[in-house]
This record gives structure tokens, C-alpha cells and sequence, in this order.
């Protein structure tokens, strides 16, 4: 059986990342998203083990010490990292492995796995992810900016990836980010170990 394909996908906050990648996993088989570790608390109906391994600061320190983490990063005021024993096991297995991580973490793992395919998402507009940023409820225009920096200083890194998806029309983004998980798949490398039986009998003399 052939690995899985490791693919990270970066986005800024509002560019509808999870929502894209949730849809994605409803279409496709074989791909798993990878749950990472985080100092930071549970918002409101995230589950510990679901959303994220929910992890003090002294457990996360424990981890890093230990070699455990293909990457990790501090990402604005919390520490978010990726375990490498799970990704590791979900690859051989055969699955394609999502990493749904920052640039920081991103870099880490190219270096570490220069094969990852980067992907990363962007709203279709300045004032369209202002407005997504500031739908989310009641907040005050100083925490709308800062989401807005925040926003703006993830996006500044999209030339470091190999594909961009601009989400504007929900479905096409969907379509889009499925044809990049359906092409790798199609590479010779990779259809040649899978149908190694039917590519033998095709060529045979005969028949
Ligand atoms: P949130 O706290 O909103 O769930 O995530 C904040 C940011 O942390 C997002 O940009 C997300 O991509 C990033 N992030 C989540 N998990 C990881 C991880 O395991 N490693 C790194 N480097 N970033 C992560």
C-alpha cells in the first residue's frame, strides 16, 4: 500500500478554513485531519480529543522536551503543536494527512518533510474578511483591528505554499481544494503501486 500524502493548510482566522476542510472530508475517503495540542482553553462546544488535545502549558513543555512534536508554535498568545507519532501512523496506513497549522508550523514541517503539499486559503477580499471577522457577534472595533493585523500578518506568508484557494463561492472552494487531494493521487507514482495488478494484466500479451 502506497503512503498518504501529508498536505497542510494554512489560512488566516475568517477565511473559512475548518468549514472548507470539514466539507472536504464529507466527499472524500482516506483523509484524516490531524488534532493537535494546545495551551489554549476550550472556546464554547470545542471537544477535548475532537477540536484539540487540550493541554497545559506544563504537559505541552513535557512534549516539546521529549522530541514529541513535528512542529509546534506560539500563535499569538497560545502554543499549538502537531504530534509526529500520529501523523507518522495515519501515512503508513494509507490515509492523506491534513495539518491545519500556522506558517510558522508550516515551515517546520516542510523542512522536516519537504514532500507536504502547502495550501493555503484566502478570503476574496479586504472587505469581505472584515466583515466575516466582525459577524462572529458583538465585539468592539479596537478587537475587530487586531484581528484584522492578525489576519493580515498570516496572509503576508501565502507565497510560501504551493497552492492558493481563494474563498469566495463556498462550493467552487470546496471543488477546488478536492482537486488538489484527487490529482496527487492520480500521479504515476502513486497509481502505479495501487493498480500495479491491472497495469500487469493490461500489458500482458495476448488475452
Ligand atoms: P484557533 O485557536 O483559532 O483554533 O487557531 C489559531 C491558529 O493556530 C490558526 O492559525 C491555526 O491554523 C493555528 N494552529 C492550530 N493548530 C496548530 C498546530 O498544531 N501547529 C501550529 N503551528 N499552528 C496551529
Amino acid at each position: 500500500m502506497s503512503q498518504g500524502t501529508l498536505y497542510i493548510i494554512s489560512a488566516p482566522s475568517g477565511a473559512g478554513k475548518t468549514s472548507l476542510v470539514k466539507a472536504l472530508l464529507q466527499r472524500l475517503p482516506d483523509v484524516v485531519v490531524s488534532v493537535s495540542n494546545t495551551t489554549r482553553a476550550p472556546r464554547p462546544g470545542e471537544q477535548d480529543g475532537v477540536d484539540y488535545h487540550f493541554t497545559d502549558k506544563s504537559e505541552f513543555e513535557r512534549l516539546v522536551e521529549n522530541g514529541e512534536f513535528l512542529e509546534y508554535a506560539q500563535v499569538f498568545d497560545n502554543y499549538y503543536g502537531t504530534r509526529r507519532a500520529t501523523v507518522q501512523k495515519e501515512l503508513e496506513a494509507g490515509r492523506d494527512v491534513i495539518l491545519e497549522i500556522d506558517w510558522q508550523g508550516a515551515r517546520q514541517v516542510a523542512s522536516a518533510a519537504p514532500e507536504a503539499v502547502k495550501v493555503f486559503i484566502l478570503p476574496p477580499s479586504s472587505a469581505a474578511l472584515r466583515e466575516r471577522l466582525s459577524a462572529r457577534g458583538q465585539d468592539s472595533e479596537e478587537i475587530i483591528e487586531r484581528r484584522m493585523r492578525d489576519a493580515i500578518s498570516e496572509m503576508s506568508h501565502y507565497d510560501e505554499y504551493h497552492y492558493l484557494i481563494f474563498n469566495d463561492d463556498f462550493d467552487i472552494a470546496v471543488d477546488e481544494l478536492q482537486a488538489i487531494f484527487i490529482s496527487r493521487r492520480l500521479r504515476l507514482e502513486v497509481q502505479r503501486e495501487r493498480h500495479a495488478g491491472v497495469l500487469a494484466g493490461l500489458l500482458e500479451s495476448g488475452g
